[in-house]
């Protein structure tokens, strides 16, 4: 029984392959308290996390009832699946076959809902962020890896299992370029071609010391605007998000639009052709879209339950 003195809240778990950002969120998605820790191996990781919602929780006179875990992948989401809840086959050290889901049910006694990391942030998105009162859009990181939450008619699309929009194969001009991608599993796929560890292999160089008008960013943008347009065909979005690392760069962004108005031609409604700065925006939620988006998910599926 819920101790009628104590606040109800939500843990929130953004599980990154370079940090577990973690958060306290009361009912209504105020923050309580907020934590991050560097991803080891997960003795290590997840015990940091479940001591910080120990302390957080006592520290507050709260009375935990749910969390929510946005998880690096892959990973396993289908209900009634033996490894459901589990970081499957990653190439992370240490961290294949992790039931990431199980430790926190086990330790922190409470329901748990679980998405991919990308999922909870497209969700932030809806929640606080530029997708609000959108039915249909996709939020897209380009960081590290590339990945993809797709929004369609207000549910996260997820089917034998979640999209993979950064192994999407692009076309390629195998003259113009020569670099066939730094993906293990695919020639000239995505993020092989345009992922942040892409583009470190390709130019010898991390993007961050690159400079603004060094020709990398012409190659990103023109596979980022073919993404772009390739999702506009497939899935007819209300608006395409775009996040993550690579992101930061202040000159891709308009140099992604102007390539994806080449590609399209001209064959396109008039709100993604003529309005394409609303089209294709930059998440605005500083990072948080993650930890609003699993929460609030965490809360919805409680609602659910208890219904
Ligand atoms: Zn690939």
């Amino acid at each position: 029984m819920h101790s009628p003195s104590k606040a109800n809240v939500i843990a929130a778990l953004e599980a990154g392959g370079t940090k577990f950002n973690c958060a306290l969120l009361d009912t209504d998605l105020n923050l309580i308290a907020q934590a991050a820790f560097e991803t080891t191996t997960p003795a290590h990781t997840l015990a940091a996390v479940r001591d910080f919602f120990y302390q957080s929780v006592a520290t507050n006179n709260a009375e935990l009832i749910a969390m929510g875990i946005a998880s690096f992948g892959p990973v396993d989401l289908i209900p009634g699946s033996p490894t459901y809840g589990f970081i499957t086959n990653t190439p992370k050290p240490d961290w294949s076959n992790t039931d990431i889901c199980g430790y926190f049910a086990r330790e922190l006694s409470v329901p748990i809902t679980f998405e991919t990391d990308v999922n909870g942030a497209a969700w932030g998105e809806k929640v606080a962020g530029a997708a609000r009162d959108l039915s249909d859009f996709i939020y897209v990181t380009v960081g590290t890896g590339i990945g993809a939450g797709i929004v369609v008619n207000n549910q996260l699309v997820r089917g034998i299992r979640h999209p993979e929009v950064g192994h999407m194969l692009m076309p390629r001009d195998q003259i113009l370029d020569d670099y066939a991608g730094c993906c293990p599993f695919h020639l000239g796929c995505l993020e092989g071609l345009a992922s942040g560890k892409s583009i470190e292999s390709r130019w010898g160089v991390s993007g961050k010391f690159l400079r603004a008008n060094h020709p990398a960013w012409l190659v990103e943008a023109q596979y980022l605007a073919l993404m772009c347009a390739n999702l506009t065909q497939l899935l007819a979005p209300q608006k395409i998000i775009l996040g993550g690392g690579v992101m930061e760069q202040p000159q891709l962004m308009q140099m992604i639009r102007d390539y994806f108005l080449v590609y399209m031609n001209g064959y396109g409604p008039a709100a993604v052709l003529e309005q394409t700065a609303d089209y294709i925006v930059k998440t605005g939620l500083n990072g948080m879209a993650g930890i609003l988006g699993i929460a609030e998910l965490a809360l919805a599926q409680l609602a659910q339950e208890r219904f």
